[in-house]
């Protein structure tokens, strides 16, 4: 590929375009898909935005008070899907108990407990059987100051129980919970309320057909949704910049094979976006090739990764291209949790191009921590790839899904 038509300047001028929260389902995501649609107007690139709508937890407070052997009022936040109190909250005795070792919960039946990590499937169901009747867990660090004494939003995964007969769980601040404990707290009175809404996301899809082998389908593909917390501009603005990088580039050298170009909403409320896109898609996947996904990318200290779903062949082939490239990376053979996931799940051999860095998921991931130098350098390395599948006479990636990813994916996806 022309490399010098690659620019990074122009990445992070797109990029200054996104700095705000763009949630899933909410007005900054809708106004983020419009800007990418008018910037592919602007390339005079055919493109189309498909609507889904999905449920999501809306969380309308959350509050903590110690009421023996002192009085306080602490600031906690909601687990998403956790239970609701009752009005007057959940009165209890309270216990600490560490990373919820079978010792410790012991003692939980009928308290509120404060665990030291969020609570997953596996720790909710030891409460569970444990008897606990509410639970706490513990954020952030004993660093924080200001604005980063927040705790952290958290969600409980999808659960078969119903809303009514789940724990109530929220999340409280590092130090905060040392006061807990330092001052004996015994006795809480927890509360917590939500709701279950529905929102309607978006995919935005460019369309650049294969000048002659248009049925062979690669995609191009980053999320552009964002968490609550922050701007998410190296989670994953940067990814989206990239791929609208390339598919400039690819309008200009039209690829013999069809390349879509797609930024997916609502990935971060579970890979919402590329899930719809595949079922919507379901019958062309077999034209399907390759998917080539961006997920955290733009910051300059780190290290590029490429995870591969699928054969594993395809790990030494991505090697080969990025020595061709003369870029450095490195491979990681696994399920990546991403969109990849989502075409992978289908059969679909599927990549992540990665890049490690700081502050995803909080509010410090903002544009000021991107450059510009390795917003190049993932372009070009992404675009030598889909560059070489684009035009090669026979493609080169075998369809096989390693038996283990076939088991993994379809447990994720359960
Ligand atoms: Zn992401």
């Amino acid at each position: 590929m022309e490399k010098n038509e690659i620019s990074g300047q122009r990445q992070m001028e797109f990029l200054k375009k996104f700095d705000y929260i763009r949630e899933a389902g909410t007005e900054g995501e809708a106004k983020a898909a419009h800007l990418i649609q008018e910037e592919l107007k602007e390339l005079g690139v055919e493109n189309h935005i498909e609507e889904f709508s999905f449920d999501t937890f809306q969380i309308n407070y959350a509050k903590l008070t110690v009421t023996e052997p002192y009085h306080k009022e602490y600031t906690v936040i909601a687990y998403g899907r956790c239970g609701n109190t009752k009005k007057d909250g959940l009165q209890a005795p309270f216990l600490y108990v560490e990373n919820g070792d079978d010792i410790s919960l012991m003692g939980a039946r009928g308290k509120v407990v404060m665990l030291n990590n969020r609570v997953d499937a596996g720790m909710y169901q030891k409460l569970v059987k444990a008897g606990a009747a509410g639970f706490i867990s513990i954020s952030g660090t004993p660093l924080d100051e200001g604005e980063d004494l927040k705790p952290t939003a958290y969600r409980l995964p999808k659960m078969s129980e119903s809303a009514a007969s789940r724990l109530p769980g929220a999340a409280i601040h590092y130090k905060d919970a040392i006061e807990l404990v330092t001052k004996g707290a015994s006795q809480v009175c927890l509360e917590t309320d939500q709701e279950t809404v529905t929102r309607t996301s978006g995919n935005v899809i460019a369309h650049i057909e294969g000048t002659d082998k248009k049925e062979e389908i690669l995609t191009l593909t980053a999320h552009f949704d964002s968490v609550p917390e922050g701007p998410g501009a190296y989670d994953n603005m940067a990814g989206g910049a990239i791929i609208m990088e390339l598919c400039r580039y690819f309008h200009a050298h039209r690829p013999r094979r069809t390349m879509e170009f797609i930024w997916f909403g609502a990935e971060e409320k579970g890979l919402l976006g590329s899930q719809n896109y595949v079922q919507v898609h379901e019958k062309e996947l077999a034209m399907h090739q390759f998917n080539m996904n961006v997920d955290l990318a733009g910051q300059l200290v780190g290290g590029t990764v490429i995870g591969v779903t699928g054969d594993a062949s395809i790990c030494q082939m991505m090697t080969y291209l990025a020595h061709e490239a003369g870029i450095g990376m490195s491979t990681k053979h696994q399920v990546w949790v991403s969109d990849s996931n989502s075409f992978a799940w289908k059969g679909v051999p599927a990549m992540t191009l990665n890049r490690d860095g700081f502050g995803m998921h909080t509010r410090h991931d903002t544009i000021a921590l991107l450059s510009d130098w390795s917003l190049k350098r993932s372009a070009e390395l992404l675009g030598h790839i889909a560059d070489r599948l684009g035009n090669i006479e026979t493609m080169p990636i075998i369809r096989t899904m390693p038996e283990e990813f076939v088991k993994e994916l379809e447990e994720y996806f359960a």
